[in-house]
């Protein structure tokens, strides 16, 4: 179900990392629904750009382009927001949803994965938020900015430490700069979802039937989210339609991570 107005993002500038893929990829296709002017996808393979490329042709309606980028990569990112201002004339929502995750026992994660992952998930999510409030500071006119979380980011997640670890920090950056750039009209949200399917989720959390179905039990609505309302949450924040929301973290997990108290339900 829609619940966006058509013209939400009518004549704006954005850019998503991971765009190409999952919920990246929804954002991206809605963000051209709903009017933006222009669409700048990043991530590593441009493989992972063409169904949004293709998508977007199919829509009609604003302009898509992708750029090759690794968020580990602090330089580069900065050059890319840069450069997506200069041809489009702005910015005016970054969305960083780009993460990697892979389940592990925490006794056996070894350096370069745990720096792998907090270097994508976290690293490149600060890179993303400097690099769009250099950019967002400068002209003078702010902007919106959604980092993805997730709620293990609180009640942990046995398995995906590094992970964990990183989306923690995650919601610390996104609560630090939301005081720190309101007096420059930056806002800074977060949605943290609980499971959603994603052909990655999917491949790195719940590779079988028993693992999903295991997992679905702990859901108090015995539901995934849908990438579509975890998007629709996204794009309200990032929108003109939140002007006095910063620094929140918007939770899509079915009640999952609150159903964990004490107690069964009657
Ligand atoms: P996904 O389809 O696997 O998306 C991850 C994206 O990140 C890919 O498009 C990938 O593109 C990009 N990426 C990975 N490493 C990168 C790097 N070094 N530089 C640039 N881009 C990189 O997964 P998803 O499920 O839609 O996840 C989207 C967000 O939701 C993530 O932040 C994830 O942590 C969060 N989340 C997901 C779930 C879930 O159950 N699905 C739950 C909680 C939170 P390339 O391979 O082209 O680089």
């Amino acid at each position: 179900m829609r619940s966006l107005r058509d013209d939400l993002f009518e004549g704006q500038v954005a850019m998503v990392t991971g765009g190409g893929t999952g919920l990246g990829f929804e954002v991206s296709r809605q963000l051209l629904q709903l009017g933006a002017k222009a669409v700048v996808v990043a991530s590593r393979s441009s493989e992972h750009h063409a169904r949004i490329l293709a998508e977007a042709e199919r829509i009609g309606r604003g302009r898509i382009d992708s750029v090759v980028l690794d968020v580990r990569e602090p330089d580069r990112v900065d050059e890319a927001v840069r450069a997506v201002a200069e041809r489009h004339g702005g910015l005016d929502v970054m969305i960083n949803n780009a993460a990697g995750n892979f389940v592990v026992p925490s006794l056996r994660v070894k350096p370069k994965a745990w720096r792998a992952v907090i270097d994508i998930a976290l690293s490149g999510t600060f890179y993303g938020c400097q690099a769009a409030g250099r950019v967002m500071a400068r002209s003078g006119n702010g902007g919106a900015i959604v980092n993805i979380a997730a709620t293990y980011a609180w009640t942990g997640m046995p398995g995906v430490v590094h992970s964990a670890a990183a989306k923690a920090g995650v919601v610390a950056v996104t609560r630090t700069l939301a005081v720190e750039w309101a007096p420059l009209r930056i806002r800074v949200n977060a949605v943290a979802p609980g499971p959603f399917h994603s052909d990655g989720a999917a491949q790195n959390l719940w590779p079988d039937e028993a693992a999903k179905e295991a997992l679905l039990r702990t859901i108090p609505t015995g539901a995934f989210a849908s990438v579509t309302e975890v998007a629709e949450s996204v794009l309200f924040l990032a929108s003109r339609a939140a002007p006095s929301m910063t620094g929140e973290v918007v939770v899509h997990d079915g009640g999952q991570w609150l159903g964990k108290g004490m107690g069964r339900r009657p």
